[in-house]
């Protein structure tokens, strides 16, 4: 029986497709999620190698915090080098498997190498007594459900599954690494999208990690006083102000607000608002849990936002869960199709093939604008994304994103920056959204630092987006998730009871500066400069609004601001994510 006690880090050498446990460094010791990715991936992955071959590096980091009772804290940090963007990626993903990784002593699992036969298909099997690599081609170019519904009937019924579907094996830069979620069945529904992270662990022959924690305790702190601060924490959050409607309903039920300040964009972004918002706002969901069920849940054990949709079908049958606000307005507004019942079935399609749906519903945006396929054309569109799975030419395009798409159609209107699409949140209103697109290693990506308030003063640009990248990147550090909406100052006592040595709201935010200079610096190794932090062109042409304009203008000065670290001020401690 391994000692949990210890701290350890898993190496997977796929080219061997052996294994080995090694004692966590200490000089990790305050690193977890996404500041333990960029340190790894800084350490020791080349940046100039090919994203899709063996000098690439896939690793899979929990939150510190994760394993804990802290509450929501369970989140897992998917990394490598991004197949889309050429740059460092993470990609934060609730589900079980980041709680059952540290659960069982696991601070990181680093994956080197790849197999030389690339038709080979292989697992990882996580236990508490040993890790060992298994064959697995009789799962190769299975889906992500039917996939799970197989390996559940192998691994003991409290495993929890990371995998990949055809868009990660066919290493198309699109493709997500799907986690389980926490319902009894196990859903693939919970998805590190971003950058094509799926690709890299399909690069590896990597079809799945099945990790089996059974009833593995939660992980203790060194400081008992940690238990008092989760309890009282979990009190105040049940009983104070954030529990109303957001995020109580999930992210699906912005979309009216969203459109009200032009950030629902419509038909590939020509426009900020769409005609169909009604049809298409997540509060449609929550209306049909009265008569479908379904319903709202937590996504990972100990989750106490519960912010996930279940949603069903007519039938009453279970559909898809977490349909988010980013889905219903990339796969839906952007592409002008008008019902949210649509958009679940892409949701479902996209979560089986295993893709990122922002960038897939970008990729559908511009073909679409490019002559493609009528806009609106649901059918059209789903039609597209079994072409994905099915690895036909166009299918190939789609799910390489959007600027493969705009490539290959010779289409101006392309919205991305450093080869990511931009997601929902738009940077002609939300100019500090902008700039941390702009400045973000990840690309377009806003959860590295969403700032939503269209009247901020020009001013504030770069220093908002600076503090929102800074909290980000401690709160995806952290495990804790984002819609927790934890601050730095609350972070930070979880963390000092938990580690049982006293850390400051100065060295916490130190910490989150830290993991932002690691992946800028991976990236200027991998050969990225000021001309990469450029917003798409069609952002500063095409014009939304009506009574009040609303356009890509913030100098290239003031976006670069953002590199150089301001004074420290009150407000990045007070301020929560967006
Ligand atoms: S808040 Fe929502 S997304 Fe986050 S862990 Fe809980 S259910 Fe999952």
């Amino acid at each position: 029986m391994a000692d949990r006690t210890q701290d350890r880090l898993i190496r997977v050498d796929m080219t061997r497709q052996s294994v080995s446990v090694e004692s966590f460094p200490d000089k990790w010791k305050r690193l977890g999620g996404r500041g333990l990715s960029a340190r790894i991936l800084l350490e020791e992955c080349d940046p100039t190698c090919d994203p899709l071959e063996a000098e690439n590096i896939f690793v899979l980091a929990p939150g510190l915090l994760a394993g804990s009772s802290a509450p929501t804290s369970g989140r897992l940090s998917v990394g490598g080098k991004s197949p889309l963007t050429g740059g460092i990626k993470e990609a934060n993903v609730g589900g079980d498997a980041g709680q059952d990784l540290m659960k069982l002593g696991y601070r990181a699992v680093i994956v080197t190498g790849k197999p030389a036969d690339p038709d080979l298909r292989f697992g990882l099997v996580v236990s508490a007594d040993e890790v060992t690599v298994v064959a697995a081609d009789e799962h190769k170019g299975k889906w992500n459900y039917p996939l799970i519904e197989d390996l559940a009937q192998v691994y003991s019924g409290k495993a929890s599954f990371v995998s990949i579907g055809p868009a990660g094996e066919l290493l198309l830069a699109g493709a997500s690494v799907a986690c389980t979620d926490h319902s009894q069945e196990r859903h693939p529904a919970r998805h590190a999208g971003r950058g094509g992270l799926g690709a890299v662990m399909g690069s590896k022959g990597l079809k799945f990690f099945a990790i089996e924690a059974g009833g593995t305790p939660a992980r203790k702190p060194v400081d008992k006083n940690f238990f008092q601060l989760s309890k009282k924490y979990t009190r105040e959050f049940v009983a104070g102000p954030g529990q109303e409607p957001f995020p109580k309903w999930g992210t699906s039920v912005i979309c009216e607000e969203a459109n009200s300040i032009y950030t629902f964009p419509y038909k590939n972004r020509v426009e900020g608002r769409s005609p169909d918002v009604d049809t298409l706002d997540g509060m449609r969901i929550v209306e049909s849990f009265e008569t479908r069920g379904g319903g709202m849940h937590n996504c990972l054990t100990g989750c106490i936002v519960k912010c996930s949709n279940i949603v069903h079908d007519a039938n009453g049958e279970y559909k898809t869960s977490g349909l988010e606000f980013e889905t219903l307005t990339m796969l839906g507004s952007n592409c002008a199709i008008a019902h949210w019942e649509d958009v679940a079935d892409l949701d479902r399609l996209c979560d089986d093939v295993g893709l990122d749906t922002i960038e897939t519903g970008a990729a559908i945006g511009v073909y679409m604008d490019a002559g493609g396929m009528e806009f609106g054309d649901a059918e059209g569109a789903k039609r597209l994304v079994r072409e994905i799975a099915e690895g036909t030419e166009i299918g190939r395009a789609i799910g390489n994103g959007a600027v493969t798409v705009g490539r290959l159609k010779n289409h101006h209107r392309v919205p991305s920056v450093k080869g990511q699409a931009i997601p929902a949140w738009d940077p002609r209103p939300l100019k500090a959204a902008g700039v941390t697109y702009c400045t973000s290693a990840m690309g377009a990506d806003h959860t590295a630092g969403l700032v939503v308030d269209p009247g901020m003063a020009p001013e504030e640009f770069a220093r908002t987006s600076q503090e929102s990248q800074i909290l980000n990147a401690v709160v995806d550090s952290s495990g804790f998730c984002q819609f927790l909406m934890p601050n730095i100052v609350e972070i930070g006592e979880f963390y000092s009871t938990f580690l049982g040595e006293s850390i400051t709201r100065e060295e916490m935010a130190d910490m989150g500066w830290q993991c932002l200079e690691d992946e800028w610096e991976f990236n200027r190794r991998a050969g990225f400069g000021p001309e990469d932090d450029k917003m798409a062109p069609c952002m500063a042409e095409d014009v939304i609004g009506d009574e009040v304009k609303f356009v890509w203008d913030v100098p290239d000065d003031v976006v670069a601001s953002a590199y150089e670290r301001f004074e420290v001020r009150e407000e990045l401690f007070e301020m929560r994510p967006s």
